[in-house]
């Protein structure tokens, strides 16, 4: 039985269980592939004390630092249900049934693809989902962003202070972001909005992206915008599916939090990408990590278990 069984070892996940094993209780971290997304990150610029590293430095970094610590890894495992209770139940794809007296859920979330020609070829290599993150990778450049609700428009005006002309693809004929984003992108002058364009190709040359290819759905016409770069915006999906029914979740299937990491269910706290918590960067995760140990600590001392 373990004192705390943390779902999920990427950075929020990471955290936690240094955090939880500090205070001498029995952790354990169960992962489907440790590490998370920044495995598929390449240069990462802002976590904050060091200047730069990529993403799969950054993954051994995390495991090593976990490895200082009695910490039970169980890595390339799935967990596929949890059952609250006194002792908590996570029960694995392979059959497995661990028992904890608390859980921190830090399952993460994933960019959802637009799933046309270049983007997995280009991933990296001009496809990028995040503009906080790369950004200033193309700096002076021209990219596109595909979205039109708020993510979309957002990383419209964030990257219109970088690059040098942004084009915002939307698949509706209309924006859906909040008329006060609308208005602010709009009066930018270096960004273009093409509403009622299905995207069909991001161009590359073998190496890196050159251009992308949209349909115009009211014509019909086929159309390519030049670039050098296109931040894909059509949403993040968190990796809920299997907690439908069972913690609360907000309309986006987050997990709701509280200020501590609590969710609706006694001892089960969350942590990272895959909660309420806006911002998804690294960073954060970790911070929102280790939160959530400190609170399944004061829990469990609250209740006697420890
Ligand atoms: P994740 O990193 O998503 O980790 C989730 C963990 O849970 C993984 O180990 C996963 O295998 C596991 N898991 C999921 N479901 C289950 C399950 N059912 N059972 C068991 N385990 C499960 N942020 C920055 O700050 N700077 C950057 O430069 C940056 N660049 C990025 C570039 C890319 C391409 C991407 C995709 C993201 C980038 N980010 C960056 C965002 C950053 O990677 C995330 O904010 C961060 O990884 C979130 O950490 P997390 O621990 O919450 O979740």
């Amino acid at each position: 039985v373990f004192d705390v069984l943390i779902v999920g070892g990427g950075p929020a996940g990471a955290a936690a269980a240094i955090y939880a094993s500090r205070k001498g209780i029995k952790t354990g971290v169960l992962a489907e592939r440790f590490g998370g997304q920044v495995l598929d990150t390449l240069a990462i610029e802002n976590f904050v004390s060091v200047t730069e590293t990529d993403g799969p430095k950054f993954a051994v970094a995390l495991e090593q630092h976990v490895k200082q610590y009695e910490v039970d890894i169980m890595n390339t495992q799935r967990a596929v249900q949890l059952a609250p209770g006194k002792l908590i139940e996570v029960t694995t794809a392979s059959g497995a049934v661990l028992k904890s007296k608390s859980v921190i859920l830090a399952t993460g979330a994933r960019w959802r693809e637009i799933n046309v020609p270049g983007e997995k070829e280009y991933r990296n290599h001009g496809v990028a989902y995040c503009p906080h993150c790369d950004g200033p990778l193309f700096k002076g450049k021209r990219v596109a962003v595909i979205g039109g609700g708020n993510s979309g428009v957002e990383a419209a005006i964030d990257l219109a202070g970088l690059v040098k002309h942004v084009t915002l693809i939307e698949f509706g004929a209309e924006l859906r972001a909040d008329a006060v984003l609308q208005r602010k992108l709009r009066s930018l002058a270096n960004v273009t909005v093409i509403v009622s364009a299905q995207t069909s190709e991001i161009n590359g040359d073998g190496k890196i992206v050159n251009g992308l290819s949209y349909t115009d759905r009211n014509s019909g016409a086929s159309h390519r915008v030049e670039l050098e770069g296109v931040f894909v915006q059509i949403g993040l999906v968190p990796n809920t599916e299997w907690l439908k029914g069972v913690v609360g979740l907000s309309r986006h299937g987050e997990i709701e939090v509280d200020a501590r990491g609590q969710t609706s269910v006694p001892g089960v706290f969350a942590a990272g990408d895959v909660t309420t918590v806006p911002f998804k960067q690294i960073v954060i995760a970790v911070g929102e990590g280790a939160k959530a140990a400190l609170a399944a600590f004061d829990h469990l001392i609250r209740s006697d278990d420890v």
